[in-house]
């Protein structure tokens, strides 16, 4: 299915629920925010219909996010369920890593086919302040785990201009140890992110640049998304940049999002979409398909993080938009 800017859009980022065990400063406020009603929620079975209706217009590859997804009941049976529908050829995952240690094995019995995870710094000091919680020795725990049992990893981590030569260097020698790739996503000022700086991936570039001379080459893009990577003469796994706001990559976009209430949501930056759960509890299931391509015809050109303040800007957290 293409939108009417001709973007092929087969990804759909699928968040199950706003709740999260970590309060990232840039993502979420301190105090958590007010659960959704449990009747809100998309059920397992809506998701499904909806996947469904998705892949027969072209949707291909999942991404399962929140809030923090490893929260939600019997997450793993939902991606063994979407894994296991004709035409996905990749389910995948993102989560903070806390819960992992406890779900990888089933997680890999699902059938995931790579999980990204949020590593925000390498220090536990560091990590305690920017999450507001100690559950640092708990997310390496969760990357072992995940590792030792041979499931495919990236570790992203939002570029901050307070990211130490040390920490860069700690995460590249993490990508030369094990096939793990190393993403740094830059600071969109969304919701909590609007109160920091962006960070441009051109100066984390620079700076690996210089502690690795002329070991780093352009490699070729990969996965789903925007991420453009690098490979290092002497590291297994690849150092990646999702430089969104330094390099806007909106007319190659080829993602819709599905909220934990079951909005359809065409662009992270808008504050537009459409509610596919009314369209599936009120009774209208035949018409899932064509309000889900209306809905994708019309996803808008190209973010406006900076532009001019419009009443159709996003105003929601990280946390409730899945990143
Ligand atoms: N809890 C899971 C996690 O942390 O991976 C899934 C949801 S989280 C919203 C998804 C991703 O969004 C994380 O990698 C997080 O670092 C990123 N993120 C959160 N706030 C952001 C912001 N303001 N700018 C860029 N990325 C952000
Ligand atoms: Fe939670 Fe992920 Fe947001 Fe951090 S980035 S508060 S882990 S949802």
């Amino acid at each position: 299915m293409k939108d009417r800017w001709s973007r092929e859009i087969n990804y759909m980022r699928i968040s199950v629920t706003d709740q999260c065990n970590l309060r990232c400063c840039y993502c979420m406020p301190e105090e958590g925010i007010p659960s959704i009603d449990k009747s809100e929620l998309l059920t397992f079975d809506e998701i499904e219909t909806i996947v469904k209706a998705g892949v027969s217009i072209g949707i291909n590859a999942i991404k399962i996010t929140g809030g923090e997804p490893l929260l939600r009941d019997d997450i793993t049976k939902l991606i063994k369920n979407i894994k296991n529908i004709d035409g996905i050829k990749q389910v995948t995952l993102t989560t903070n890593g806390v819960l992992l240690e406890r779900y990888a094995d089933e997680l890999k019995e699902a059938g995931i086919d790579s999980i990204n995870i949020n590593v925000p710094t390498l220090t536990k000091e560091k990590y305690a302040s920017i999450t507001r919680r100690n559950e640092f020795i708990q997310m390496i725990q969760g990357i072992r785990k995940a590792r030792d049992i041979g499931i495919h990893l990236k570790l992203n981590c939002v570029s901050r201009k307070t990211i130490t030569d040390e920490e860069l260097y700690g995460f590249a020698m993490i990508a030369k140890h094990y096939p793990i790739d190393i993403r740094f996503i830059e600071m969109m000022p969304l919701g909590f992110g609007k109160l920091f700086d962006t960070y441009s991936n051109d100066k984390i570039l620079e700076r690996l640049k210089a502690i690795f001379q002329d070991k780093i080459h352009l490699s070729t893009v990969s996965g789903n998304g925007p991420a453009v990577y690098y490979e290092f003469d002497d590291l297994v796994g690849k150092i990646g940049f999702v430089s969104a706001v330094s390099h806007k990559f909106c007319s190659d976009c080829n993602r819709i999002r599905l909220s934990a209430e079951g909005e359809l949501k065409l662009c992270l930056n808008y504050d537009e979409g459409v509610s596919l759960r009314d369209v599936l509890r009120n009774g209208n299931q035949d018409l899932l398909l064509s309000v889900m391509e209306q809905a994708i015809f019309e996803k808008p050109q190209a973010h406006c993080f900076y532009e001019e303040a419009s009443d159709k800007v996003e105003m929601k957290n990280m946390v409730q938009i899945g990143g």
